[in-house]
């Protein structure tokens, strides 16, 4: 496929090949984009910034109904492009574009809602005859960093609240995953969407993330990947709006009144979808003694019981990892903790690019599957004995994105919500749960700014305070 630059599809110099995760066989080429490239698309972002900021927000909302409705036509193309270019169980590919419509659905909503606030002069000393009001700016230019692992519903949630909120946007997607990416901006074209307001540059980010989030015609950037990316972001973007979505190792805890069979299940869910390759996958299991062994029981039949192989297979419940090399750093973190005082329950023999979904028992906090993300289909258990400690536990680890206790004792459920440093909290249910309305991000090097389109326009708008001296 080719790029879309300055309303043009373009070819670029140099075609980098998408390879499908399973197989290995080539599913399509995208372009390298080259500086000048990169340079055109952001002068274009720039007047297109100002087409975008004169439609009425009830134009923008309307667009992006059209576009959602497409996303409906095409469900099936967009599901099948992601499990080919990602890996993704086809399942779950369905699963991305039905969020990631209504994402876009919600972005339609949020278009219609940029209100201001009347502040209060009168409350401040000696303000006299003075009446004063906030207006909402849109930022300009957003330029979209997005990562491989939900290669469209996490370019929704950048794309669709940048529109809403009246920007111009570039997107830069994962080099793994830039066809559904590309599918989704045609189909914003489609819709009707202005070319000035989507821009999508392919290339490796190591090549032309520092040109893109240095450029200081870009006024924000919002970033979803890794912990290192996004500091190497941080430091190129200079005095820019930044958002940060980043890593995480999130803690499970469960106490000893907690419904087993639930716990079990849950962590079934949300340990090991996408192959383990979601931000707030379950990896750190901290349960207490005296639920230790039956938990482990309860969901070693479970975990063996779940399918491997082509994702495009129906029956098939975990795909590959979306690089054999990742596969291959997940099985050697499993094999270095199994060799070091941990003990492995299920799983953890690797296929190329699929790894068998795996737990490893007595897991240490040092080890690299507990104190490192992951990023792969396994968990770790851990004992502890007290609610103190699990609590100390869950926060012993530089990120916070995500948290889950399963207890029937609402006062630990409620000391547990205060207590762990987390952006999101699961009360019996495992860390991987989002509604894509709410707001959501990290705390700790887990990142900062939410996302959720209301709250992402939030954070791609600006607040201008007006006073009116009045006689
Ligand atoms: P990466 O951080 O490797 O890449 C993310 C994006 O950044 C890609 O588009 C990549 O391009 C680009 N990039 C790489 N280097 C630079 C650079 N120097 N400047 C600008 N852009 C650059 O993440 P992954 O794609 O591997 O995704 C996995 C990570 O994303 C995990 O850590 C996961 O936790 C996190 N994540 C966080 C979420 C959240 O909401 N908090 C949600 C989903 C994932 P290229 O592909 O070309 O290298």
């Amino acid at each position: 496929m080719e790029m879309l630059i300055a309303g043009d599809w373009a070819a670029g110099s140099g075609a980098i090949p998408v390879l499908n995760p399973f197989d290995g066989s080539e599913v399509d080429t995208v372009p390298r984009a080259s500086g000048a490239d990169i340079d055109r698309a952001v002068g274009f972002a720039v007047d297109g910034a100002k087409r975008v900021k004169a439609m009425s927000g009830y134009e923008r909302s309307n667009l992006l109904m059209k576009a959602a409705a497409l996303m409906e036509e095409r469900l099936e193309d967009l599901a099948r492009t992601i499990t080919l270019e990602e890996g993704k169980i086809i399942a779950e590919a369905r699963m991305e574009v039905d969020r990631a419509r209504e994402t876009i659905v919600c972005s339609a909503e949020e278009a219609k809602r940029l209100g201001s606030e009347v502040v209060p002069l009168d409350g401040a000393p000696a303000t006299g005859n003075r009446f004063g009001f906030t207006l909402r700016v849109p930022c300009g230019v957003v330029l979209a960093v997005t990562p491989f692992n939900f290669p469209l519903n996490l370019v929704c949630h950048k794309i669709g609240p940048a529109f809403a909120a009246g920007n111009s946007a570039i997107l830069k997607p994962a080099t793994d995953t830039p066809l559904v990416a590309l599918k989704f901006a045609r189909l914003l074209l489609d819709a009707g969407i202005p070319p000035e307001a989507i821009q999508v540059v392919t290339g490796s980010g190591s090549e032309i993330g520092r040109q893109l989030c240095a450029d200081p015609r870009i006024r924000k950037i919002s970033f979803t990947g890794s912990r290192d990316v996004g500091e190497a972001i941080c430091r190129a973007a200079g005095l820019k709006k930044v958002t940060m979505e980043l890593g995480s190792n999130s803690p499970v805890i469960v106490l000893p009144d907690a419904d087993l069979e639930k716990a079990a299940n849950a962590i079934v869910a949300t340990g090991y979808s996408n192959a383990g390759q979601v931000c707030i996958s379950a990896q750190r299991i901290l349960t207490h003694e005296k639920v230790y062994g039956d938990l482990l029981d309860c969901l070693q039949p479970r975990v063996s019981a779940l399918t491997t192989g082509n994702p495009l297979d129906e029956s098939v419940n975990v795909g590959p990892m979306v690089r054999e090399d990742d596969a291959v750093r997940v099985e050697q973190w499993i094999r270095d903790a199994a060799s070091s005082g941990g003990r492995l329950v299920a799983g953890g023999a690797r296929d190329r690019a699929v790894v068998q979904p795996a737990i490893v028992a007595d897991v240490r906090s040092d080890m690299r599957i507990s104190c490192d993300e992951l990023f792969g289909p396994a968990v770790g258990f851990t004992r502890f004995e007290s609610v103190d400690e699990a609590i100390a536990s869950a926060n012993d680890t530089n990120y916070g994105l995500s948290a889950a206790v399963f207890t029937e004792n609402l006062d630990n459920a409620m000391r547990f919500a205060r207590e762990v440093d987390s952006g999101n909290i699961h009360i019996n249910w495992g860390s991987q749960w989002r509604a894509d309305l709410m707001p959501y991000g990290g705390l700790k090097e887990s990142g900062f700014g939410k996302e959720g389109p209301k709250y992402a326009v939030e954070e791609m708008t600006e607040t201008k305070m007006v006073v009116m001296h009045l006689p």
